[in-house]
């Protein structure tokens, strides 16, 4: 996969999803400091879904301090799931339509079937958003 050959030593150095930094990922997309914030991030959001359960994603944005970008990758990316929250959607990358886990709607996913994996890629390696809060860096290409 992405692992990277250092003297024998096998390791999975990836840049954080959200900060960029440079870390050993072990089944992770971002790094430690970043999982903890999103988890932070994550509770928040909770919070505010079971007082406003009829709340979308831009109201929960404002309500706390995820940006819209923010809630939607958690969704994404299954960190957090938010089925029973029926304006939790987003649109699907593809058509446009209302969305609730993963890129794609079901007709897509379905439509795409094996395309998916491709797709996902292109996905990567398209810029993140960034935030480089705490200054983190950047490794360079
Ligand atoms: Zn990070
Ligand atoms: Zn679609």
């Amino acid at each position: 996969m992405d692992g990277a050959e250092t003297g024998g030593i096998r390791l999975a150095l990836a840049n954080c999803r959200r900060c960029g930094r440079l870390f050993n990922k072990m089944g992770h997309d971002v790094c430690p400091s970043c999982i903890h914030e999103e988890e932070n991030k994550i509770a928040e959001i909770r919070d505010y879904l079971r007082e406003h359960p009829l709340a979308n994603i831009y109201e929960v944005s404002q309500g706390t301090s995820a940006a819209y970008e923010e809630i939607v990758d958690l969704i994404r990316t299954g960190k957090l799931l938010l089925r029973q929250y029926p304006n939790m959607t987003y649109p699907c990358e593809r058509c446009g339509a209302p969305t609730q886990s993963g890129r794609l709607c079901m007709n897509c996913a379905q439509e795409l079937g094996e395309g998916i994996q491709m797709y996902d890629r292109k996905y990567y390696n398209k810029k993140p958003y960034t935030k480089n809060r705490n200054g983190g860096f950047y490794s360079r290409e």
